[in-house]
């Protein structure tokens, strides 16, 4: 169980297709995407949800699918924060740029891109309704840790080791009062703004017997506290994929992972493929379970698995189950789509 207060996690193509994770929190229009690869099982209904998207990295199983992002949100009057390595700016925008738009007065998104090197953040503003002109870029510090800070939740990064600049991330819950999606899902009040505005007075500890206004209704803080929200000890969410398990890497994604309620990690390689894991910076199987023993998760998600595996994917979770028993993967779909997509043999490594 990672936290009763998340409404959708959602491994967006299993352990074998492209990595990525879906994260929604109920009465928030503003999920998270941890890498931006194929998301074409995601519709453009919950692309348009997305608040913020975190990219790793530049590789194309990691990428390719911001254009569909965008797409999901360009008519929207919204900023997405989008958030990657060292490059993220440029690409975005070279990517934004080789569209033509029309321009409509409607088309009002704000991408508002970080990239985050060692100790140095660069933040530039892309905006449609301006015509998307050359960017900005702010450089600030950094503390190499603290990505943003969401009302309850901060997510945290720390550098992965791979071919290209790598970022991996975490999602902290903080302990405190959340919403409960289950209660929501079944209110006769649509989640909405009030949500928020309701936490926000809880947080603060607001007169117990204060009265809002939602849609036609009124109601004391204390009766919507009972029923909708939920007190919550905390939780960790870490992702960390493309990146060789080393004296570089270690540091930081044990700090990132640490007591982690879920991991979601690289098992890229077998562990008969260990030459090949550190020439092209992926994690083998035992590298994978070393570092979920290391950093005593509760659990942990196998993502990434590389497709010379297909038809024997199995064998990789047992050898990560042989040194750390509280592990899963899921296969449901991706088998379905490896068959359609009849890859060749040879081996892709990014
Ligand atoms: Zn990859
Ligand atoms: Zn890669």
């Amino acid at each position: 169980m990672t936290s009763r207060t998340i409404s959708e996690i959602r491994l967006v193509n299993g352990s074998t297709g492209d990595p990525a994770l879906f994260i929604d929190y109920p009465g928030r229009d503003n999920a998270y995407l941890f890498d931006a690869g194929d998301n074409s099982s995601l519709d453009m209904e919950r692309l348009g949800d997305l608040g913020t998207v975190f990219i790793t990295h530049h590789h194309v199983d990691h990428f390719m699918g911001l254009d569909r992002i965008v797409r999901a949100n360009l008519d929207r009057d919204k900023t997405l924060a989008i958030y990657g390595p060292e490059g993220t700016i440029r690409k975005v925008y070279d990517r934004v740029k080789s569209y033509e738009y029309p321009y409509f007065p409607f088309q009002k998104i704000v991408l508002e891109v970080h990239e985050l090197l060692p100790s140095i953040r660069r933040t530039a503003r892309l905006e449609c309704s301006l015509k998307f002109p050359e960017p900005e870029v702010v450089e600030s510090s950094w503390d190499n840790r603290v990505v943003c800070d969401a009302g309850g939740f901060t997510i945290e990064a720390a550098f992965a080791d791979h071919t290209v600049p790598c970022l991996a991330f975490a999602l902290v819950e903080h302990a405190g009062i959340h919403p409960n999606p289950q209660a929501l899902a079944n209110s006769p009040l649509r989640p909405g703004l009030w949500v928020e505005h309701v936490l926000d007075q809880l947080r603060q500890d607001a007169d117990p017997a204060t009265l809002l206004t939602i849609g036609d209704g009124s109601f004391r803080l204390d009766a919507l506290r009972k029923r909708y929200f939920i007190e919550s000890p905390g939780s960790r969410i870490a992702y960390v994929t493309d990146t060789a398990w080393n004296e570089r890497s270690q540091p930081g994604l044990l700090s990132l992972a640490h007591r982690a309620n879920r991991l979601y990690c690289d098992c890229f390689y077998a562990d008969a493929q260990a030459t090949q894991a550190e020439k092209y910076l992926h994690m083998t199987a035992s590298q994978t379970a070393e570092f979920a023993r290391r950093a005593e998760v509760d659990e942990l998600v196998l993502i990434h698995f590389a497709t010379r595996y297909r038809g024997h994917y199995h064998e990789l979770v047992d050898e990560v189950r042989a040194t750390f028993p509280r592990v899963t993967a899921e296969f449901e779909g991706a088998e379905n789509r490896s068959r359609n997509e009849q890859r060749s043999s040879r081996e892709r490594e990014d």
